[in-house]
C-alpha cells in the first residue's frame, strides 16, 4: 500500500468512531473538540486517553503512547502494521454492513414468537438482556432482498458470508448475536447449531466492559454469558467455544486480575480439560485462575435454567479451586 492509499484509509476511518466501536466509553469533551477517557491500551484508573478528532490522533498520558488510527489498531489488537491495515480495511467495509444486519434482525425477533420462545427456554427472560446483547432473529429468505434495496450488491454479501453461493440468506431460523466484526447464529431448528461468518470470532465477548474488573468470570458460550448477566453478574465474558484464540488469551493477560473459569462440566471431560489447560497457561503468565465446578453435565446456562440462582452460583465461585 502506497502513502496515498494509506492517507485515504486514515481519512476514511475517523479515529473516534473506530475507538468507540471497540467499546471506548466514559469519554468526556475537554474543549477544542477533544475527548478524554480511560485508556483502552493499558489498565487505566483515571482518564488519560485523549482523542483529537480534528487531527485524527490519540495520545495516552498514562502509557505515553499515541498516533493515528493505524497505530491504535496495532496497539489495541497487538498486531503488526500490515495486519493492522488489513483489520482496518475489513472494518471499513464490514462494520456498517453488520450494523445494518444487526438492526434488521433485531426487528425480526419481535415478529417471531418461536424465536422469543426459544430464548425464553434458554433462560433469557428479560428484555434488558436481549437489548444489552442486541440479540436478533434471522428468519431466512429476507435479508438479501432488504440489503439489495439498501444498495449492497449480492456479490458483497456473498463475500461477507451473509449470503450463500446460491444467493440464499446464510442465516436461516437462527437467533443471532452480533460480535466484534462477526455474527454468531444459533439454530432454533434442525440445522447445525453454530454458525459464524467466515473470519475470526474476534476477541472475548464485550471485553471493553469488563477488562477493568479485578475478577472476571470466563465462560464458553453466549447463552452462559446471558444468564449470568441477567442474574446480575457484570464481570462476565465468554470465548465462544472452549478454545481461546491468541487475542483472547492475550486479553486475559493484559492486566492484573483473577480469572474464574466456568466452563461446561462435560461427561467426556472436554470442558474441564480445556479449563485446566487455560488455567495452567494463565498461572504461567502470573494471572491467578480458579476453576468453577458445575454439577455433572451442566454448563452455566443449564445451571440457571434448572433453577439455580445468583446466590448458589456465588457459592460455586467461592468454592472454585486453582
Ligand atoms: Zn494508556
Amino acid at each position: 500500500m502506497n502513502r496515498k492509499a494509506l492517507d485515504e484509509l486514515k481519512h476514511q476511518i475517523p479515529l473516534l468512531d473506530y475507538v468507540q466501536a471497540q467499546g471506548w466509553q466514559q469519554a468526556r469533551p475537554i474543549g477544542f473538540g477533544r475527548f478524554l477517557g480511560l485508556c483502552p491500551l493499558h489498565t487505566d484508573q483515571k482518564p488519560s486517553f485523549l482523542v483529537d478528532p480534528n487531527k485524527n490522533l490519540f495520545f495516552c498520558y498514562g502509557c505515553r503512547r499515541g498516533g493515528d488510527v493505524i497505530r491504535f489498531a496495532e496497539l489495541y489488537h497487538q498486531v503488526e502494521f500490515s495486519q493492522a491495515i488489513a483489520l482496518l480495511l475489513e472494518w471499513c467495509g464490514l462494520a456498517p454492513l453488520l450494523d445494518q444486519v444487526t438492526d434488521f434482525y433485531r426487528i425480526q425477533l419481535f415478529r417471531h414468537r418461536d424465536a422469543v420462545a426459544y430464548l425464553y427456554d434458554r433462560g433469557l427472560r428479560s428484555s434488558e438482556v436481549i437489548e444489552h446483547m442486541r440479540i436478533g432473529y434471522a428468519p431466512g429468505r429476507c435479508l438479501r432482498g432488504w440489503l439489495n434495496q439498501l444498495g449492497y450488491p449480492t456479490s458483497t454479501l456473498r463475500q461477507a458470508g451473509l449470503v450463500t453461493a446460491i444467493s440464499r440468506d446464510a442465516f436461516h431460523q437462527r437467533v443471532v448475536f452480533p460480535l466484534e466484526g462477526n455474527l454468531y447464529g444459533r439454530s432454533i431448528g434442525n440445522s447445525s447449531p453454530h454458525l459464524f461468518l467466515p473470519g475470526s470470532k474476534g476477541g472475548l465477548y464485550a471485553w471493553e466492559q469488563v477488562r477493568r474488573e479485578p475478577e472476571i468470570i470466563l465462560m464458553e458460550g453466549l447463552f452462559d454469558y446471558a444468564v449470568l448477566w441477567q442474574a446480575g453478574f457484570r464481570n462476565v465474558t465468554c470465548s465462544m467455544g472452549s478454545h481461546l484464540n491468541a487475542r483472547q488469551f492475550q486479553q486475559l493477560c493484559d492486566g492484573p486480575r483473577t480469572v474464574y473459569l466456568a466452563f461446561d462440566s462435560d461427561a467426556n471431560q472436554s470442558g474441564q480439560q480445556a479449563a485446566q489447560s487455560i488455567s495452567r497457561r494463565l498461572w504461567a503468565q502470573g494471572i491467578p485462575a480458579r476453576r468453577v465446578q458445575l454439577p455433572e453435565g451442566q454448563d452455566p446456562n443449564d445451571f440457571f435454567v434448572a433453577g439455580g440462582d445468583a446466590h448458589q452460583f456465588q457459592r460455586l465461585l467461592e468454592a472454585a479451586r486453582p
